[in-house]
């Protein structure tokens, strides 16, 4: 694998793509294509490693406040190649420059970098008395094995390189083989700050993410994908006992209380389930909705959806793209063929013909919302990771809060009410990572976030993301 020599004059893409060879990556809108990512194999790896190893040490000495230096500098660099980063995300993930997509994620990388380094990080005292004295320290845990999904490829990136390096550890980083590009031009506009070796990219398919996982001299894997892959790695890293910070697949219920204002919610409604065109961790998945409200709910819902274009992600006037890829296509696809054929409504969308979406012949789905869905079709109980929302009716709250907690997955869940009270005993009752009141996937850099059940384990963001890419260590006298 050659890769060509940073030099003046080229563009980002030229920066990271090999001399020559490499995988042929296509643009999910249009089908042609993006760039050519550089394929590593294990022996890269191992050397990867090898030298994130040897950098950690300095690393680790250097003082905390040049460390948080460090990454504001980066988060200068990304906002100084902003555009040119959030282009290359729209063409090879397919997600549009416009709305809460490309523009808004690279924003976020920047956001997330400068919060991560203004956190503190003190030693906590945890006895001080005649009894004795106890300190907790949070010491750096070594080389972190970073390993990431293609929704959010920046930006669930930064959420492992961020606290990561602030903690005195460095990092390998191991893009998902549909979004290498996005990962590498991300990594290169970094290292144009960064000390050499302190994060490294290597760009593989699935070997390397299996060996990463159980390689001696990486400390811990900060994994965020599919909950299968996941449970793969927790059985990989148990070999050396890696620390694990795993953000899995869920499968997120919003439920709409009785008092309610439909046009009130639609709006985040909407954006709650089809953030990223449906292709988001903590998206809403599943829509609970009372009788009383319910055809109110589906006729503001169908009302905004019809205001949001779908298209070409360069194009300035959409709002919603492509799948990114053919594979999560044929999932949403078959979810939504199947929930038709068993009786459910359709509300809008669910005719994926190139005439009804797009001409281009990429891997578009129209906006899809179901009504009158039995609470245990697959659409309703299987992650669609896509633009389709199934509306699922009830009567009696106590059910809907069951079938909300039915699942093996608890990422993200959320209760739409008038009166805050009311929401949060309902929240309360939620099994969950997170429950948000009246929006939906609002992630904040200072607020931790983790699932519960088969969505994973470990916290991410604020000081509690910081403490989880440390040593704990107590001295006591
Ligand atoms: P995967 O879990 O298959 O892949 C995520 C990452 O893990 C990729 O970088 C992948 O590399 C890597 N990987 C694959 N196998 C291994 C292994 N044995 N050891 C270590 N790393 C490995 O997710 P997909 O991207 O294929 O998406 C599939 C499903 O996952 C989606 O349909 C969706 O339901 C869910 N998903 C959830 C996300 C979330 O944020 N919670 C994000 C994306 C997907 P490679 O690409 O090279 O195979």
């Amino acid at each position: 694998m050659t890769t060509q020599n940073v030099s003046d004059g080229q563009s980002l893409l030229e920066r990271i793509q090999p001399v020559s060879g490499g995988r042929e990556i296509l643009d999910p809108a249009t089908g042609e294509l993006v760039g050519r990512a550089p394929e590593a194999d294990l022996a890269d790896l191992d050397a990867a490693v090898a030298r994130a190893k040897a950098a950690q040490s300095g690393w680790a000495a250097r003082a905390d406040e040049d460390r948080a230096g460090l990454l504001n500098a980066a988060a200068d660099a990304i906002e100084a190649q902003a555009e040119e980063l959030a282009v290359l995300l729209s063409r090879e993930q397919g997600k549009p420059l416009n709305g809460p997509n490309a523009r808004f994620e690279v924003g976020a990388c920047v956001a997330w970098l400068r919060a991560t380094a203004s956190f503190p990080v003190e030693p906590e005292v945890l006895l001080d008395d005649e009894s004795g004295h106890a300190e907790l320290h949070h010491r750096p845990l070594g080389v972190v094995g970073a390993i990431g999904p293609w929704n959010w490829p920046m930006m669930i990136s930064i959420w492992q390189i961020a606290p990561s390096l602030r903690m005195g550890n460095t990092v390998v980083i191991k893009p998902s083989g549909y979004t290498p590009l996005s990962v590498l031009g991300l990594v290169e506009v970094l290292n144009t700050v960064l000390p050499a070796d302190l994060l490294i990219a290597v760009p593989g398919r699935g070997d390397i993410g299996d060996r990463l996982t159980r390689h001696p001299d990486i400390a811990k894997i900060m994994f965020t994908g599919s909950t299968p892959t996941g449970k793969k790695i927790i059985a990989a890293a148990a070999e050396t006992v890696k620390r694990l910070t795993m953000e899995l697949g869920g499968n997120d219920a919003g439920i709409v209380l009785d008092d309610a204002d439909p046009a009130a919610i639609a709006e985040d409604l909407f954006w709650g389930a089809f953030i990223n065109t449906g292709q988001t961790c903590a998206a809403m998945k599943r829509l609970y909705v009372p009788d009383a409200l319910y055809d109110q709910v589906c006729d503001a819902l169908v009302a905004v959806a019809g205001q949001m274009p779908m298209g070409n992600g360069l194009d300035e006037g959409n709002v919603l793209g492509p799948l990114q890829n053919r594979a999560q296509w044929e999932i949403v696809d078959r979810l939504v063929t199947a929930a038709v054929d068993s009786g459910a409504r359709v509300l809008t969308g669910a005719d994926p013909s190139p005439e009804a979406v797009d001409g281009s012949g990429g891997h578009f789905y129209p906006t899809t919302l179901i009504a009158d869905i039995d609470g245990d079709d697959p659409l309703v109980v299987e992650e669609q990771f896509g633009p389709a929302l199934p509306i699922i009716r009830y009567t009696d709250l106590d059910e809907a809060i069951a079938a909300a907690n039915a699942l093996e997955v608890g990422l993200g869940s959320s209760v739409w009410s008038s009166d805050l009270d009311r929401a949060r005993a309902v929240a309360a009752r939620l099994e969950a990572g997170t429950t948000w009141i009246n929006k939906h996937g609002a992630i904040d850099p200072r607020v931790p976030f983790g699932g519960a059940k088969e969505s994973g384990f470990g916290l991410e963001f604020g000081a509690h993301g910081l403490r989880e890419v440390s040593q704990p260590h107590v001295i006591s006298w």
